[in-house]
């Protein structure tokens, strides 16, 4: 694929909703103090704790770690306005599907009305150029996220890039990040891995090759083959079904 920067930014993704406060600081300022420039949490499921949940998140984080939100849908257009003004007030830079990515007109609306700064970001569920299109063309992201695991692999996930490019917009990669490196420092206009908590357990703990995010950053394995990763059989074999 050649090789277009030499390592891309990860960003720290966790935060989910079902944790209480302490574990939510902690893995947020974990992923802080381990150099992250930006982290990203959960809101949407109980939307009365947000803004709290929030306003915790960037006091544990300071004032210089980026900080983004994922609402996987969750929100009305409307109410997804009124929390990324109050969201805005904490620094939040990424407001990842406010509404869900099925409505596209209502991404466009809250990208052209939430404050200036705010990226507003879909693309995760794209399983073939056609979604990716749509969403594209409906004006409806800042950034466009792709997921190799879903969208025709690495072929796939390089058409959608290109689109993006086409767009003036950059890319970001939805979870997965092991695998998302070579694709990523491949392309000019990406500009970071997800480094999603649930998947870097299970990369960690069943593929060799597994590449840690140190300092913010991955880069891929160029003395390996391919993605430079390997199943480890043994190793997965306790979960076979
Ligand atoms: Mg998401």
């Amino acid at each position: 694929m050649g090789q277009a920067q030499p390592r891309i930014t990860a960003y720290g993704s966790g935060g989910f909703t079902s944790y209480d406060d302490a574990e939510l600081e902690k893995q947020l300022s974990d992923w802080a103090e381990a150099g992250m420039k930006m982290v990203k949490m959960k809101v949407g499921s109980e939307s009365g704790r947000d803004i709290a949940r929030v306003r915790l998140a960037r006091e544990a984080i300071g004032p210089d770690v980026q900080l983004g939100v994922d609402a996987n849908g969750a929100y009305g257009r409307k109410q997804a306005l009124a929390f990324g003004e109050a969201f805005a007030a904490q620094g939040v830079m990424w407001f990842e599907e406010p509404v869900t990515s099925q409505d596209r007109a209502g991404l466009r609306l809250l990208r052209d009305r939430l404050p200036a700064g705010m990226d507003v970001a879909a693309g995760e569920y794209g399983w073939d150029l056609q979604h990716f299109h749509d969403l594209l063309t409906a004006g409806a992201v800042d950034c466009l996220q792709i997921d190799g695991t879903r969208c025709l692999g690495i072929t796939g996930f390089l058409q959608a890039a290109v689109l993006a490019r086409a767009h003036h917009l950059e890319v970001s990669a939805h979870c997965a990040p092991t695998l998302h490196v070579p694709v990523c420092c491949a392309l000019p206009h990406a500009r970071h891995i997800e480094y999603f908590h649930d998947h870097v357990r299970i990369e960690r703990m069943l593929f060799d090759g597994f590449r840690d995010a140190a300092g913010g950053r991955m880069s891929p394995s160029l003395d390996r083959p391919g993605l430079g990763i390997a199943l480890k059989e043994a190793d997965a074999a306790r979960y076979a079904v």
